[in-house]
C-alpha cells in the first residue's frame, strides 16, 4: 500500500510540474467524470452528444466523450508558450475564485455581465467565471438556432467545466490563486507540490491508479438517494457547495505540521489525517460532477 502511495504521489507531483497540469482536475479526474457521466445519459441525449462529437475533428484530444472532457484544458494550453491567444481568452473560464474571507460570487464573476448581444459564448470576454460560462454554454446547446460548430464547442466546454466547478479549489481563493501558491509536502516524501495540485491530481490517483479503477471507486457513492439530493439546485449552488468544501476541508490545516524549506519558504505537511478528511470530499465531488453533467445533458436533449 505504501509503495503504491509513493508511486501515485511521484506521478502526481510529476504531473503537477507540467505547466498547465496544476490548473484543473488533472486529466484523470475529468476522465473519471466523463466515464461515469456517459453511462448515465439517456439514449436520446447520448445520440445527440455522439452526433455533435462525431462532426468534430479537433486533434487536441482523442474524439471519444471521455477524452473530450479534457479538451478545454488542452485548448487553453495549446498556445500558452507562444501567442497566448487561446490561453488569455479562456484561462479564467475554468474557475470562480471566491475569496474565503468575505468573498462573493458576484465579485469572483467580474460583476456577472451579460454576454454582449450577438456574441457566441465561445468568443465571449476573457473576464468571465466558470459559473457564467456554464450558463451561457448550456443556453447555446439548448437553442435550436445555435450553429452546429458552436454547439460542439459549447458541449466540449460544458463537459469540462462541470468537472472544474466541482473541484473545491476551483471555487475558492485565499489570496493564493486557488491554493496554487500554498506549498505542500506529503510525508514521507520531501518533494514539494502545491495545495491545488494535491486536490487536482494526487487525491484522484489515491482513488485509483487508472481512470477505470478510480471511476469504479467513485461510482460506489452514487446511490439513488444521493442522485436525488444532487439533482436539484442551480449552477450557482454548485459553486457554493464547492466553496463550502474548500473552506471546511481543503483549507482546514488543523493538526497539520508546517515545514520550512532551504530557501526559508514555508508550507503545509499534509499527513494521513488530512488525506482521510480530504479523500471522501474529493470522491463525492467527482461523483456529483458526473451525475450533474449527465443530468444537464439529459435535460438539454430531452
Ligand atoms: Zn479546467
Amino acid at each position: 500500500m505504501i509503495r503504491i502511495g509513493l508511486i501515485a504521489l511521484a506521478t502526481a507531483l510529476a504531473a503537477a510540474a507540467v505547466p498547465g497540469a496544476a490548473l484543473a482536475w488533472g486529466d484523470e479526474g475529468h476522465e473519471v467524470i466523463g466515464t461515469l457521466a456517459y453511462k448515465r445519459l439517456t439514449p436520446k441525449a447520448r445520440k445527440a452528444v455522439d452526433a455533435l462529437l462525431a462532426r468534430d475533428n479537433d486533434a487536441l484530444t482523442k474524439p471519444d466523450f471521455t477524452s473530450r472532457t479534457t479538451w478545454a484544458d488542452k485548448y487553453r494550453d495549446s498556445d500558452r508558450s507562444s501567442t497566448q491567444l487561446r490561453y488569455l481568452a479562456t484561462r479564467q473560464w475554468h474557475f470562480v475564485d471566491v475569496e474565503i474571507d468575505g468573498g462573493s460570487l458576484d465579485a469572483a464573476c467580474f460583476g456577472r455581465p451579460a454576454l454582449p448581444d450577438g456574441t457566441a459564448a465561445s468568443a465571449g470576454p476573457a473576464e468571465a467565471c466558470v459559473v457564467d460560462k456554464l450558463v451561457q454554454f448550456k443556453q447555446e446547446l439548448a437553442d435550436p438556432a445555435t450553429p452546429a460548430a458552436e454547439k460542439t464547442l459549447a458541449l466540449k466546454f460544458i463537459m469540462h467545466f462541470v468537472g472544474d466547478i466541482h473541484q473545491p479549489l476551483h471555487a475558492s481563493d485565499h489570496q493564493d490563486r486557488g491554493g496554487n501558491a500554498v506549498a505542500v509536502e506529503v510525508p514521507p516524501s520531501t518533494r514539494q507540490s502545491n495545495l491545488h495540485a494535491y486536490w487536482d491530481t494526487y487525491l484522484v490517483q489515491r482513488l485509483g491508479t487508472t481512470v477505470a479503477a478510480a471511476a469504479a471507486n467513485v461510482r460506489q457513492v452514487i446511490t439513488k438517494s444521493k442522485v436525488q439530493a444532487w439533482s436539484g439546485g442551480t449552477i450557482d449552488d454548485w459553486a457554493g457547495e464547492s466553496f463550502a468544501q474548500a473552506k471546511a476541508t481543503a483549507y482546514d490545516f488543523q493538526g497539520e505540521k508546517t515545514f520550512v524549506d532551504d530557501h526559508g519558504g514555508t508550507g503545509e505537511l499534509l499527513d494521513a489525517n488530512y488525506e482521510a478528511r480530504a479523500l471522501p470530499v474529493a470522491r463525492q465531488a467527482l461523483a456529483k460532477a458526473a451525475v450533474r453533467l449527465a443530468n444537464l445533458l439529459n435535460e438539454v436533449f430531452r
